[in-house]
């Protein structure tokens, strides 16, 4: 059967299976870009950069209705169409030199890997506009967040995808530390028309960083040249700040309002289901199998690093690291070996009476029963969960939690976790509860 073929036989058997919104929305974008025998792998293919962020929670679907097709199990990988473009042309866009000389688009910055959550969608949804588009969509584009929460990602992303859209055209992508430094050494060896030349030549201006301007004058009474230059020929600007415009302060009036003459975007700390959509797509590019076991380690990883994705990436590397240098597979035992000085930061006893309360709250008993010798399931079973909370999300020891819950013994508490593991394996409203739950302990 050539791909078409089993493409339209798929289509046939998922429009049986879901709904007609779902089918027409998940699936009818997708096609086959290739099936690869050798590993078992059907690669999916879409140009729809919302699909893709969806298709996740459809992908076993997809591999069970592949396996009744082909008789054979294949693991399911869909990506953007572009994404196989950049595979092929990773090489050429990691030596391809933007125009001027300095700068290369790190591959993996792309917006293929970029997830997308609450906290981002609107930055996003411009940047790919303003690749898509430049000049036309959004210009300028600001956008602002903290540090470590993407704003150098969407940047590179829109200089990859705009580099492979529209091979033409000049982008330069210069973080302001840059700008700076060429400004001054162009003044001190007299080489401002070549400076001026190169900024003002481009159709595409990327500039990251741009609170690193502040208190530097000349600098950017220059960049508010190069600015209006650009503009007024109509060429995409695209700028970074690590605060809205308005707080950056000691920058001129003059640039800051110009700054917002169009869109500007922010970019918020992420919410804990993303955190995990972001360290399972990094663990898959890592090469991991997300087992049972990898997901614990980024839950764990996910409800301790909060407000920045750089670290959060940096946490599960230091996990991966920990786990070649010791030979040992990935689990939590590792994972909290590896990051003692995470595990240690929730010794101060907050963590399970916090945990206590959001699930007597929860299950509307009493702080205290869950201390209490009551045994009716009304307030037994809510015990239960905190219990496999505490075990999950603290450090503490089997018998220092039992402790805590009123002096149970350690056989209790494997009791609870035991229980209340299986129960999240088998009963999927439960996993709903414990889900909400999590996100609780997480967002306070
Ligand atoms: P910033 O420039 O805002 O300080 P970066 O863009 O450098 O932050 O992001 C820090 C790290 O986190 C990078 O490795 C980046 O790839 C990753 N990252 C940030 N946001 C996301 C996201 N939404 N999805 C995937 N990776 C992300
Ligand atoms: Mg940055």
């Amino acid at each position: 059967m050539d791909k078409n073929k089993i493409w339209s036989e798929f289509l046939k058997i998922i429009k049986n299976n879901v709904s007609e919104v779902a089918y027409q929305t998940w699936f009818t974008p997708f096609y086959i870009h290739e099936i690869d025998e050798d590993s078992s792998i059907i690669y999916l293919s879409t140009k729809d950069t919302v699909v893709i962020n969806f298709i996740p929670r459809y992908l076993s679907m997809c591999e069970e209705t592949f396996e009744k097709i082909l008789n054979k199990k294949y693991k399911v990988i869909a990506k953007l169409e572009n994404e196989y473009e950049n595979r092929e042309s990773a090489r050429k866009i990691s030596v391809r030199k933007t125009f001027g000389d300095e700068n290369i688009f790190n591959p993996r910055m792309n917006f293929s890997n970029f997830v997308v959550g609450n906290n981002n969608k609107l930055a996003f949804a411009a940047s790919l506009a303003v690749a898509e588009s430049p000049s036309e969509a959004y210009n300028p584009l600001f956008l602002y967040g903290g540090s470590g929460l993407g704003k150098t990602h969407l940047m590179q992303a829109i200089g990859i995808h705009a580099t492979l859209n529209h091979p033409e055209i000049n982008i330069l992508y210069v973080s302001s530390e840059m700008f700076t430094n060429e400004f001054i050494n162009a003044l001190k060896e007299n080489k401002m028309s070549k400076f001026k030349n190169k900024y003002r030549k481009v159709d595409i201006l990327l500039i990251d960083d741009i609170q690193f301007l502040e208190n530097k004058t000349e600098t950017q009474e220059e960049f508010f040249h190069t600015f209006n230059s650009l503009y007024e020929n109509n060429k995409q600007i695209v700028i970074s700040s690590d605060r809205p415009a308005k707080k950056l302060k000691t920058l001129d009036d003059r640039l800051t309002s110009r700054f917002l003459w169009n869109m500007s975007a922010d970019l918020q700390p992420a919410d804990f289901e993303t955190r995990m959509a972001i360290l399972q797509k990094k663990a898959e590019n890592a090469g991991l199998d997300y087992t049972d076991d990898v997901r614990d380690v980024c839950t764990f990883i996910a409800s301790k690093i909060t407000d920045n994705i750089r670290e959060l990436e940096g946490t599960l590397n230091r996990v991966i690291g920990a786990s070649n240098l010791l030979h040992e597979k990935i689990d939590l035992d590792l994972a909290r070996r590896a990051l003692q000085e995470l595990v240690n930061s929730d010794e101060n006893g907050l963590e399970p009476e916090r945990i206590k309360n959001i699930v007597a709250s929860y299950y509307g008993i009493r702080v205290a029963d869950m201390d209490s010798k009551k045994r009716n399931a009304n307030i037994a079973f809510p015990r239960q969960v905190a219990i496999y909370l505490c075990r999950q999300y603290t450090s503490l020891s089997l018998s220092k939690i039992g402790m805590i819950f009123g002096g149970r013994d350690h056989s209790t508490v494997v009791h609870s976790c035991d229980r209340i593991q299986k129960l999240e394996y088998k009963d999927n409203s439960f996993k709903e509860d414990l889900k909400i739950l999590v996100e609780k302990i997480n967002d306070n």
